[in-house]
């Protein structure tokens, strides 16, 4: 038996072969976006790599078919071989290869391999689900800003080796490419002043070149790639995959893209958001019309994870969407507006009353605890601030389910907190905690606000924008521990980092 530790010795010597990309040597080695695995099950799971010698230029795949082998191994040295195949992709798909996998033991680690040609990408871990297990790790994380900082925390991700990894979204920003250098965002006290350590390959991206492109860029990271590799994952899109703060058909700025442009852009955004991502479905096209299924349910031991799509289903954001809030207005109070549509909603209403789980999350993109600002009665509408009779309505259904917790990510500030029956209510009955992730990267210019205004939400335990990181949730039978895990210095791609706050639902 292989330990994990040798495991990512392994995966990260594979890596450090991977050529640079632009390096000469090996102009054409395919794999230069690493491997992933996703949507794991009982019995199988979905495996992914791209090929992509050129990545940043469209992927420098010529057109046509071209076959892919895979194997499957029960060690991580490739010796054990359980599944040895063909797989075809095409520029139809840029080059991208999707397995699923069917027939696996539950509960287990399998380790993947692709190959074309004379070369062969790294080494990948999927490890099947176990509904009997006693317990699961999962990390949570979200929002990867490419320019502010670096992927140190995916590093700490890769070395844990949870058994999923939920990401939440903000896997990409669409915005341009900024200065290198220091920045200062506001002035006076509130200013802050940041770093571009990085930059995005040119400007706003709207078209399906520029969407793969991004997507390549993000992944040419090398924590990245091996945080892919050593954990299956779980992955479901916020704003930022397509444009800041869109809802359904509607973009945060219609007075600047018509509805069409929009229509096309989220279409070429979704095609490219599959294309990388170790998920089963692609977007159901038809015209300019596209869907994408991205909600669903897994079961990890004791926890039956729910994850959700806020963005595809939403009613438009109300009562303005000034920073971090806005005045309190009649309108988000409105029974007819939904974060999640009416049939997601029933499916997951559905699904927590048949529950048998011990821990039943809820993961999904924006914050669901009431947020109230110190400059009044203000709150951030693109959140469930901003659409509260549905949220109502789900901790309604949620109280009597059994240990409800809410996983969330966007707003680049971790935070714990009690959700109530009454949401505004601290007298109510304790329904669900939620857990929100800092941002891995992206900057959070809003931390001051944030913090002032903690006194004044007593029901959050804990804030924390001003570092970046993810977060450790080990659940057992009787016991959720969330682990918030912070970068000690984000202009350092090597930097530690170390556990800031530990929370557990036992001792609450
Ligand atoms: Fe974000
Ligand atoms: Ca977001």
């Amino acid at each position: 038996m292989i330990s994990r530790r040798r495991f990512l010795q392994t995966s990260s010597a594979l890596l450090a072969l991977t050529p640079v990309i632009g390096n000469g040597a090996n102009n054409r080695y395919p794999f230069t976006l690493g491997v992933a695995s996703g949507s794991p099950s009982d019995s199988g799971g979905i495996l992914w790599t791209r090929l992509a010698p050129d990545p940043l230029r469209g992927g420098g795949m010529p057109a046509g078919r071209v076959e892919v082998r895979y194997r499957v191994c029960r060690d991580q040295a490739m010796r054990s071989t359980l599944i040895d195949d063909v797989v075809v992709t095409s520029d139809d798909k840029v080059h991208s290869v999707h397995v699923a996998l069917q027939g696996l033991e539950a509960g287990r680690d399998y380790w993947y391999q692709f190959y074309v040609g004379e070369d062969e990408s790294p080494v990948g871990r999927l490890r099947t689900t176990d509904p009997r297990a006693a317990s699961a790790r999962f990390a949570l994380a979200s929002c990867q800003a490419w320019e502010t900082g670096y992927y140190t925390a995916w590093r700490d991700v890769a070395e844990w080796a949870p058994d999923c990894v939920i990401h939440v979204g903000d896997y990409i920003y669409e915005g341009g490419a900024s200065a290198l250098g220091r920045h200062r965002r506001g002035s006076g006290e509130t200013a802050l002043e940041y770093e571009v350590v990085r930059q995005h390959n040119g400007g706003e991206i709207t078209t399906l070149w520029d969407y793969r492109n991004r997507h390549a860029l993000y992944r040419s990271d090398p924590h990245l790639q091996a945080a892919h590799a050593a954990s299956p994952w779980l992955v479901a899109m916020d704003d930022h995959e397509v444009d800041n703060n869109w809802a359904g058909l509607i973009p945060q700025d219609p007075w600047a893209q018509t509805e069409q442009e929009f229509r096309i852009r989220r279409l070429a955004a979704f095609k490219a958001w599959y294309e990388h991502m170790p998920v089963a479905q692609p977007p159901v096209i038809q015209g300019l019309e596209s869907r994408l299924q991205m909600y669903g349910a897994w079961r990890f031991g004791p926890a039956q994870v729910h994850l959700l799509d806020t963005r595809q289903y939403r009613s438009d954001q109300v009562c303005g969407d000034g920073f971090p809030g806005e005045p309190a207005c009649a309108r988000r109070d409105d029974p007819g507006r939904s974060m999640t549509g009416d049939e997601q909603e029933k499916w997951l209403l559905q699904q927590l009353v048949r529950s048998e789980a011990p821990f039943n999350v809820i993961a999904q993109q924006t914050w669901m605890t009431p947020y109230r600002y110190a400059s009044g009665d203000r709150y951030n509408m693109d959140q469930w601030d901003g659409y509260t009779a549905q949220r109502r309505r789900l901790l309604e259904a949620m109280h009597g389910v059994r240990n409800p917790v809410v996983l969330s990510g966007d707003w680049h500030c971790a935070q714990a907190s009690s959700l109530h029956l009454d949401p505004e209510d601290r007298s109510s009955p304790r329904v669900a905690f939620e857990f929100a992730s800092t941002s891995i990267s992206s900057l959070c210019s809003w931390q001051d606000r944030v913090h002032e205004a903690a006194p004044d939400n007593p029901h959050v335990t804990y804030v924390n924008g001003r570092q970046r990181g993810y977060t450790r949730c080990t659940v057992g039978l009787d016991n959720w521990c969330s682990e918030f895990r912070v970068v000690d210095d984000p202009l350092s791609a090597s930097s530690p980092l170390r556990t800031d706050f530990e929370f557990n639902t036992r001792d609450a």
